[in-house]
């Protein structure tokens, strides 16, 4: 497979009719690693357009069967290419090449998991009152545009990008500024698998330059993004005036929460890893950590121990488990989080440096004493930065769980079967997990409740995401 740089569009590659282009940097070195075309303003009508012809032109009335058998052929051919697709998101963003591998691998499994859906999802039957027959259709929208991260950016991809297509959908893919070759990849192997020229655009372009325009543009039906709470919450302005379709997914601050009847020492051996992966880059981080009183020297202990076994260092190596953070920028971003935490006399009690001079990595941080008016307890850090109090009361604690803009995930640690129901209940976020730190599963629902967005990723839910709900009534006399 060749490497990627310029626009794909309509089965071919383009360059950006300006012909500027964005220079990417290895974050494990500081040096460019690739140029890669970017679209502009004068590049976006074209694109849509020729998306809503490959949708016009045939892709929404395909019967159901062939595009399960075109989506089953995107996902072979994307595992024949997994270790290309892995090796490029560790040269370009720094993820650790074990972690690579699995999320390429995810993609795959993505694709083949809505190459089934196409024809398991469907519409009702409705037995209405008064008589007659009355059922639903689950019919596509038209073109969507799927505006995706730089922290998980091909199974995202994948994610956006599989269900929209399964359901019938064109899409327009807009990978971020940061990491846009595995889309690339994803748009030029989908066309070597057969899907029709258009029905996948990938745009790579700078969102401040060209995100508004692809969102207010009149064919553009639905939004699917994945990023920050504030450029969700500007796409659902814009969206608003055409009452267009969205679904926002915007990060979290969530919980994880340790009673002390659980097993409470794997807990402290696994939580490092729920905040600390991908270098805490990950909308699902564990960053605020509630710990019952009675075990909370114990597990701090242990929790630190296990944190200063993590393999911090070169992302290309199978033992490294956090790499570094994506940008120069986004380590500045971070320290500035650990300046205010110093400032209002938080105790760092692990990490906070630099490990080393070369590339944008930043030590595993463990914050204690955090206090709910510093910005480390309440905003997302999206860096290697976890905060541990303890609690003593359980309503009193899902208070404090709760008093977050946030809600999309979080772990629970108890063997008490009915605490772990009423908390689970009184937590307000979209995924959960007990005695465990997994929150993304292809077949199941992903999203957020408050701040961290509206629709839902993954799972049949998204398959509804992407379809309009039509309701017919026959008359039978
Ligand atoms: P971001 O700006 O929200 O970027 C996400 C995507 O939106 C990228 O493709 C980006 O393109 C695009 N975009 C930017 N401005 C846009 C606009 N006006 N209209 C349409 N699309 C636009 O996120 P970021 O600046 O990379 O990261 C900032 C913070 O956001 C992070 O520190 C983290 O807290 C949060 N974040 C959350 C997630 C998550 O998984 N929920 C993912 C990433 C970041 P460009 O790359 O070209 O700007
Ligand atoms: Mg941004």
């Amino acid at each position: 497979m060749t490497i990627p740089t310029q626009l794909f569009v309509d089965g071919a590659w383009h360059e950006s009719r300006s012909g500027r282009k964005t220079t990417l940097i290895n974050p494990a070195t500081e040096e460019a690693s690739a140029e890669v075309s970017a679209a502009q303003i004068e590049d976006i009508d074209s694109a849509v357009q020729s998306a809503h012809r490959a949708w016009e032109g045939g892709w929404r009335s395909l019967a159901p069967g062939k595009r399960t058998e075109v989506l089953f052929n995107v996902a072979r051919l994307l595992r024949e290419e997994l270790e290309q697709i892995a090796q490029l998101e560790t040269l370009h963003i720094g993820k650790p090449i074990t972690d690579a591998r699995d999320e390429a691998a995810l993609g795959a499994r993505v694709f083949e998991f809505y190459a089934g859906a196409v024809t398991a999802f469907h519409g009702q039957t409705i037995p209405i009152a008064r008589g007659g027959f009355d059922f639903t259709l689950r019919q596509p929208m038209g073109v969507v545009a799927c505006i995706v991260p730089w922290n998980f950016p091909f199974p995202i991809a994948c994610w956006k990008a599989a269900p929209a297509l399964a359901a019938g959908n064109c899409v327009v893919l807009k990978p971020a500024s940061l990491s846009p070759l595995t889309a690339l990849a994803l748009g030029e192997i989908a066309h070597r698998a057969g899907l029709p020229p258009g029905v996948l655009q990938v745009l790579p372009g700078s969102g401040a330059a060209i995100g508004e325009t692809l969102v207010t543009h009149p064919l553009i039906r639905k939004v699917s993004f994945t990023g920050s709470t504030d450029v969700g919450r500007r796409i659902m302005e814009l969206a608003a005036r055409d009452i267009k379709r969205v679904s926002l997914e915007l990060g979290g601050k969530s919980p994880n929460i340790i009673f002390a009847d659980g097993d409470w020492k794997r807990a402290a051996a696994t939580s490092p890893m729920s905040v600390f992966a991908n270098t805490g880059q990950d909308c699902c981080a564990r960053s605020r950590v509630f710990v019952e009183r009675g075990i909370f020297e114990p597990f701090v202990e242990a929790f630190v121990a296990s944190t200063k076994t993590l393999v911090v260092g070169d992302p290309a190596r199978p033992e490294t488990q956090l790499g570094p953070l994506v940008s120069s920028g986004q380590r500045t971003t971070v320290e500035e989080f650990l300046t205010d935490a110093r400032r209002h006399g938080s105790q760092i009690v692990c990490g906070g440096g630099r490990p080393q001079s070369r590339g944008y990595y930043l030590e595993p941080t463990v914050l204690l004493g955090v206090k709910n008016e510093e910005r480390c307890w309440r905003e997302e850090i999206f860096g290697p930065v976890v905060c541990i109090r303890p609690f003593e009361d359980e309503a009193q604690m899902l208070r404090e769980v709760n008093a977050s803009s946030y809600g999309l995930s979080g772990s629970l640690w108890t063997n008490d079967l009915r605490r772990a129901l009423r908390v689970v209940r009184a937590v307000e976020s979209g995924v959960l997990s007990i005695n465990s730190h997994s929150s993304v599963h292809v077949e199941a629902p992903f999203g957020g409740f408050k701040q961290s967005g509206v629709g839902r990723d993954l799972g049949m839910a998204a398959m509804e995401g992407y379809t309009e709900l039509k309701n017919v009534y026959v008359a039978e006399t």
